[in-house]
């Protein structure tokens, strides 16, 4: 009897890249109470199932049930299995149900139940759902509450849809179980890095860092978070209703009231154009001038950036604050972003992203933009778009970058002007689901990059 019941491998769950790669964002909440590295070692021997645990409890629900429900148990179960192994999640997750009905205390079966609901989750992560995926998770995490990787799953996914005191608490919970998991601690610095807490982030990623040298993209993660807490270690803490705010104490309460109030009128203006309403607050960082390039690494040519959170130069090098119109037209450009990623998420093409940013923010080309593309044309240096794909921003230099931002603008305001904004919010809906840029811009406008990028021209009269 024993042999018979089919125990599906465990599964290993497709981990989101939660670092924003563009212009990005955050929130704002009562503290959780920090989460400290514990020593491991008594735990690990506790949580780690080995097989002759499992088969010595599988023996005690034999023997506890009726021969005729065993054996329904075992068929269902191993139904389940082979529907779970021909990729039918829903249906093997039906079976595992009712096995698990009939033998609720099987911990095979508990865990197969499990395994059915994270993979069903994996796939509708893949095709962009997060959150019909964190509902297979919460069932999961009911099933099978010792297992510590639907709870690293759901932390994962609700930092996705930027919901970061539930990550927290996931993502706590799964450190409880199993303290040496790598992924839970890392994801766990990366929640509270999004909420603002860089100390207690960079805990988390010093100690994965030590047992993991060569975590990708890890150092980077804590040199910068290194560089922004010496910048940011005086500024002061405030709040509007939908944004979060840690400010230089340079700024006045007046100045910061500026931006916050166009902050919050961005909210609901970019907003209502994209349909969306981001999960709030949003972390803001405003600084002076130096303080921005020194913790942003960027030139006097940025005037503000989205990394996850908007960061804001407020005062140029002499202590001047920003006039009302730069201010709006940079807050609204870098909002814009916010909403990008909550709805398509980081893959956005760099030139649709900037496009619509700048479109957003400033409605049609200026006069020098106009200029600038008109002179780009006549030297034959307009960019392919598929060139503007990846991100520029250290790539090219700041007058080349000023002609791919006007090309971009160019390309995205032609297409919103003679299509609507509806077309561009289908493209968004394309790329979160890893639709191709140059596929997910046909779909909706039935023209490739290369027919697209000579109308614009025409449009523009941009070799006139
Ligand atoms: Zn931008």
């Amino acid at each position: 009897m024993l042999e018979r019941i089919v125990r599906i491998l465990d599964f290993r769950f497709w981990i989101l890249d939660s670092s924003p790669k563009a212009c990005m964002f955050v929130r704002c909440y009562a503290r959780p109470p920090k989460f400290s590295i514990q020593n491991p070692k008594s735990k690990i021997q506790n949580m780690v199932p080995s097989l002759s645990k499992t088969f010595v409890a599988l023996l005690l629900v034999l023997a506890s049930v009726s021969v005729h429900a065993q054996d329904s148990a075992h068929e269902l179960n191993n139904q389940g299995a082979q529907l779970y192994a021909s990729g039918q999640f829903d249906a093997a997750i039906q079976a595992f149900e009712r096995a698990y009905e009939l033998a609720s205390d099987n911990t095979v079966i508990r865990r197969n139940l499990c395994n059915a609901h994270q993979s069903a989750a994996n796939a509708l992560a893949k095709d962009a759902d997060f959150a019909a995926a964190a509902k297979h998770l919460e069932l999961a995490i009911g099933v099978d509450p010792e297992n510590d990787a639907p709870l690293v799953q759901l932390g994962s996914y609700y930092l996705r849809l930027d919901l970061v005191p539930e990550a927290i608490a996931r993502l706590e919970e799964a450190i409880n179980l199993a303290p040496r998991n790598l992924d839970a601690h890392e994801l766990l610095g990366d929640a509270y890095y999004n909420d603002n807490d860089l100390a207690s982030a960079r805990t988390q990623w010093e100690w994965v860092i030590q047992i993991a040298p060569q975590r990708t993209g890890l150092r980077q993660k804590i040199e910068k978070a290194s560089r922004e807490e010496s910048v940011e270690a005086a500024f002061r803490p405030s709040s509007s209703r939908h944004f979060q705010f840690t400010y230089t104490p340079e700024i006045q309460g007046r100045t910061l009231r500026r931006v916050l109030n166009v902050l919050e009128r961005a909210y609901v203006d970019v907003g209502r154009e994209f349909g969306v309403s981001p999960p709030t607050p949003i972390q803001v960082i405003v600084y002076n001038a130096q303080e921005f390039s020194e913790a942003t690494q960027t030139g006097q040519h940025v005037g503000a950036l989205y990394d996850g959170k908007i960061r804001l130069p407020m005062l140029g090098p002499d202590g001047t604050p920003l006039s009302d119109e730069e201010l709006k037209k940079r807050l609204y450009h870098e909002f814009t972003h916010v909403v990008v990623r909550f709805t398509a998420g980081n893959d956005v093409p760099w030139w649709l992203n900037e496009g619509l940013a700048e479109t957003t923010a400033r409605g049609d080309l200026d006069p020098n933009e106009l200029a600038l593309l008109r002179e780009s044309a006549r030297q034959g240096k307009l960019f392919r778009l598929s060139a503007l794909d990846g991100n520029q921003m250290s790539k090219l230099n700041p007058a080349t970058l000023g002609a791919a931002y006007a090309q971009s603008h160019a390309t995205v305001h032609y297409l919103r002007t003679r299509f609507g904004r509806q077309r561009l919010t289908n493209v968004l809906s394309d790329l979160a689901q890893h639709v191709p840029p140059q596929e997910a811009i046909h779909r909706s406008f039935n023209r490739n990059y290369k027919a697209l990028e000579e109308e614009v021209i025409r449009a523009y009269n941009l070799t006139g």
